[in-house]
C-alpha cells in the first residue's frame, strides 16, 4: 500500500531519491513468513520505514543529496539500519536531503526539491525534508532522520509530524555519512508521539563501533509516552525563544499548547538562557569546522565521483582532487568548507573556533541553571512555517536564523521533539511545539508530547 501511494504522489513531491520496492516487498514477504511459523517477533516487525540518504545501505545507493556521491553503493549497513533490519522493518527506500544536512529546506539537493505535502510550491523543511515529506504524505508511516542543529525536528515542526532528535550518543553514529561529529544523532520520525516512541526504542542503543555512544540503558520511551501524565511537572517557558521573531500564528499555537499543559496539572515557570543570542554564531563556526575536516575524505581517490581537469592530459593527484571536489559539491557545501578552513587556520583557532567553544560552554551551563526550575523547557520549534521555495535561497543568513530555536540542544547534547501545535491562523500551514530535557532524560520528552495529543 506505502509502495503505491508512492507511486500516486511521490512524482510531485519528490521526497524518496531511491524506491526499493523489490527488497522491501520480500522482507515483507520473508516477515510474513516467520510470523505464520509462529515465531515471536519484534512489535514493529513488518511495519516499513524510508530511511534518510545519510545513512549507508547495502544495496540500495547512498548518495547524501550530493553528485559526489551519486551512485554509490556501500559495502555496510550503518547501526540504525542494522538494527531497523534485525527487528523487521523493510526498507521502502532512501529520502532526499539537503547536500551533506547543510540547509533547512532540502533546496541544496543535487537532486531537486522535496516539495512539502500541505503546500506544494513550499519547502518541507531540512536537511531531512524527503523524510518528514514521506511521513506527512502517508508514503511511509516511519522515517529516520539526523539532526545536527535541528533537521529532524524543523522538518517535523513545517509538515504537522513529530520528530526527535535524542541525547548526543544515544543512537549510534556509525554508518552516518558526518557533517559535524559533535553534533551529529541520528533520530526517528513519524505522525504520532507513541510511533516515535517506538521507532526510537529499536534505533537507540549503546554501539560500540561509534567512541561516542553511550553504555546505559535506554530511557524506556514508549513507557513514557503510555503515560502521557503531566500533573506535577515543571514546564519552562525559554524567554529567549519566544515573542520578538516569531511569526504570530505559530506564537499563538504555542500559547495554547502550554495553557493545554497547565490544564493537564503541569506548572509553567519562565526561565531565561541568556546566551542563546550567541547560540548561532557558535553554531555556524563549529558547524562548519568540523564539516570542513570530514568532507576531506572526498578526496576523489578512495570513493565517490572522479573527474580531470578540462584539457589536462596527465593530471596531477592534485588536479584530479580540485575538479572534482569543484564538480561534485554545490555552493551551500564549499561555502561551509571555505567558512571552516577559515576559522580553523592557524591564527584566528582561537579568535573563531576557540571562541565558539566558550560560548558552547556558556549555553550547556543555561541550560543546566533552566533545568534546575523546569522538568523540561518548551519553545515553538522554528520561527515561522513553511517558506516558498527559493524565498530565502540567496540569502544564507536568514537561511541560518531559523535555526535559533534548534541549534542549542545540539551544542549541548541534550535530546529534543518537535510536535505538531496545530495550523497557524494566517497561513493554515503547521507550526512545530518544541520540548526539550535534559541529557538522557528523553523519556520525559514523550510524556509531554503524549499529553499534548
Ligand atoms: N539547518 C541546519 C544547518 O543547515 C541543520 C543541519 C542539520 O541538522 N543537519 O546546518
Amino acid at each position: 500500500a506505502h509502495l503505491d501511494r508512492t507511486e500516486a504522489v511521490d512524482g510531485a513531491v519528490h521526497a524518496y531519491l531511491h524506491v526499493a520496492g523489490e527488497s522491501a516487498l520480500s522482507a515483507a514477504r520473508e516477515i510474513d513468513g516467520r510470523r505464520a511459523k509462529g515465531e515471536s517477533l519484534h512489535r514493529l516487525a513488518g511495519v516499513p520505514i524510508a530511511v534518510k540518504d545519510v545513512m549507508t545501505t547495502t544495496g540500495m545507493p547512498t548518495t547524501c543529496g550530493s553528485k559526489m556521491l551519486q551512485g554509490w553503493v556501500p559495502p555496510y549497513d550503518a547501526t540504525v539500519v542494522s538494527r531497523l533490519k534485525a527487528a523487521g522493518l523493510p526498507i521502502l527506500g532512501k529520502t532526499n536531503m539537503d547536500e551533506f544536512a547543510m540547509g533547512s529546506s532540502t533546496e541544496h539537493s543535487a537532486y531537486g526539491n522535496t516539495a512539502n505535502p500541505w503546500d506544494l510550491d513550499r519547502i518541507p523543511g531540512g536537511s531531512g525534508g524527503g523524510s518528514s515529506a514521506v511521513v506527512a504524505s502517508f508514503q511511509a508511516p516511519l522515517a529516520t532522520g539526523t539532526d545536527t542543529g535541528g533537521s529532524i525536528r524543523q522538518p517535523a515542526a513545517v509538515t504537522g509530524s513529530v520528530g526527535v532528535k535524542p541525547t548526543y550518543g544515544g543512537v549510534s553514529r556509525y554508518g552516518l555519512v558526518a557533517l559535524a561529529s559533535s553534533l551529529d544523532q541520528a533520530g526517528p520520525c513519524a505522525r504520532t508521539v507513541m510511533d516515535t516512541a517506538l521507532l526510537h526504542e529499536v534505533m537507540a542503543g549503546h554501539d560500540p563501533m561509534d567512541s561516542t555512544s553511550i553504555d546505559a540503558p535506554v530511557p524506556d520511551v514508549v513507557a513514557a509516552a503510555e503515560r502521557a501524565d503531566v500533573a506535577g511537572m515543571r514546564i519552562g517557558v525559554v524567554r529567549e525563544l519566544t515573542g520578538e521573531g516569531f511569526q504570530p500564528g505559530v506564537q499563538t499555537r504555542f500559547d495554547e499548547a502550554v495553557q493545554h499543559l497547565v490544564d493537564a496539572g503541569a506548572e509553567v515557570v519562565e526561565v531565561s538562557c541568556p546566551s542563546f543570542e550567541y547560540a548561532l554564531a557558535a553554531y555556524y563556526l563549529i558547524l562548519p569546522s568540523e564539516a570542513s575536516s570530514n568532507l576531506a575524505r572526498f578526496d576523489a581517490m578512495r570513493y565517490g565521483l572522479r573527474v580531470g581537469p578540462d584539457g589536462v592530459a596527465a593530471p596531477s593527484a592534485e588536479q584530479v582532487m580540485a575538479a572534482s571536489r569543484d564538480a561534485g559539491f554545490g555552493d551551500e557545501v564549499k561555502r561551509r568548507i571555505i567558512l571552516g578552513t577559515y576559522a580553523l587556520s592557524s591564527g584566528y583557532y582561537d579568535a573563531y573556533y576557540g571562541s565558539a567553544q566558550k560560548v558552547r560552554r556558556l549555553i550547556a551551563d543555561d541550560f543546566a541553571a533552566a533545568f534546575g526550575q523546569a522538568d523540561v523547557l518548551v519553545s515553538p520549534t522554528a520561527p515561522t512555517t513553511a517558506f516558498r521555495f527559493g524565498e530565502k535561497t540567496d540569502d544564507p543568513m536568514a537561511m541560518y536564523r531559523g535555526d535559533i530555536a534548534t541549534i542549542p540542544a545540539n551544542l549541548a547534547g541534550i535530546p529534543g521533539m518537535s510536535l505538531p501545535s496545530g495550523l497557524a491562523d494566517e497561513d493554515g500551514l503547521p507550526a512545530g511545539f518544541q520540548i526539550l530535557a535534559p541529557a538522557m532524560a528523553d523519556d520525559r520528552l514523550y510524556t509531554v508530547g503524549a499529553a499534548l495529543e
